[in-house]
């Protein structure tokens, strides 16, 4: 990389558009951003590494830049918070050439885009050594709107947006050596977090309890019931599946436990009450993003998952572990 560190800098703060809430952007030693009244602050910090995160020769910059934002902004979902703004920082190897640090800004740039996000601030460090990128975001809640992990109760039913399990397979693929259908692709290196979905949860009122899965169902669904203080049971033949991976699981059906297990999905696991049915179905059509109710909140501190029998399933994967700990 031939290009400096203030060099970059300047070419990041030229290109970074700023909205009306940040009050102090790039250029002074913190940025600063303006809380309306009876709103709260929401932030989320991720740090992506390469060989434990990603690897190089499975992305590209581009794509890797805008899923640094879209994981973020995925956790501003979970809680149903309005997305800001973000902070970059990384940590950029002195192999990497300008054409790669400038397809990486690029896809940031693309994913401050999709969002609405403003470029706050950042660091930025040359080193040997991987790429490391820790990417903060910041959003909006009113106060009384926030949808933590905590409120779920007995009786609530359990529902999931979108289909899950696609990253995992297009995981499996990558791991085996083979080609990725764009489909998969797309569900494993271009995530869609669902911010319409999760910020209509929080104004409409409609979720008592909150999260994202990047972990998978069984690694994720337990910090809400732990939260919660609550059990559930989930029944497998109600798992949103895509196509694609309906005709893989049709070839083998331990695959469902990559839909149990495999992360990375950044799909909204909520809770809601069995009377937000009607309206949460309505507004799967209104944003045009399947919603699923795949169980239900027990009082019972346990998670089952049910099989059409009725007998219990045990998913025969760990929850999702990140790569290389599977490498030996
Ligand atoms: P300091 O020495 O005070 O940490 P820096 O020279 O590191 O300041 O950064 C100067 C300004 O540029 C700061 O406002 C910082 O937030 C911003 N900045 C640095 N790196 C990045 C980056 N990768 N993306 C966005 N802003 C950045
Ligand atoms: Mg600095």
């Amino acid at each position: 990389m031939s290009v400096g560190e203030f060099e970059l800098i300047d070419k990041i703060r030229r290109r970074a558009k700023v909205g009306a809430e940040v009050k102090l952007g790039i250029g002074d030693d913190c940025s600063s951003i303006a809380v309306p009244a009876n709103h709260e602050l929401l932030t989320s910090t991720d740090l992506l590494l390469e060989g434990v995160h990603f690897r190089l020769d499975w992305t590209d910059l581009h794509s890797l830049g805008i899923k640094a934002v879209a994981v973020n902004v995925s956790d501003l979902a979970a809680m149903g918070a309005k997305p800001v703004s973000l902070h970059l920082a990384v940590g950029l190897p002195v192999g990497l050439s300008d054409q790669q640090v400038e397809a990486f800004i690029d896809g940031i740039f693309a994913g401050l885009d999709r969002y609405d996000l403003s470029l706050a601030g950042g660091d930025t460090c040359r080193a040997q050594g991987p790429l490391v990128i820790s990417v903060t975001v910041q959003g909006l809640c009113h106060r009384d709107q926030i949808i933590t992990r905590a409120g779920a109760r007995a009786g609530d039913d359990l529902w999931v947006s979108g289909t899950l399990g696609d990253s995992a397979l297009a995981l499996r693929a990558l791991q085996s050596g083979h080609p990725l259908s764009d489909f998969l692709a797309e569900r494993h290196h271009r995530p869609q977090p669902r911010t319409a979905l999760g910020q209509q949860l929080a104004t409409q009122g409609l979720a008592s309890a909150m999260l994202d899965l990047s972990d998978g169902l069984a690694g994720d669904l337990p910090h809400l019931l732990r939260a919660s203080a609550v059990g559930a049971q989930i029944d497998l033949a109600r798992l949103p599946l895509s196509e694609e991976f309906r005709a893989e699981l049709h070839k083998d059906q331990r695959l469902i436990d990559l839909a149990i297990c495999g992360g990375e999905d950044y799909e909204l696991l909520f809770s809601a009450a069995p009377e937000a049915r009607p309206v949460l179905e309505q507004l799967a059509v209104q944003l045009e993003l399947p919603l699923q109710r795949i169980g239900g909140i027990g009082s019972d501190p346990e998670l089952r998952f049910c099989m059409s029998d009725g007998s219990a399933y045990q998913p025969q994967l760990a929850a999702f572990d990140h790569f290389l700990s599977n490498k030996g």
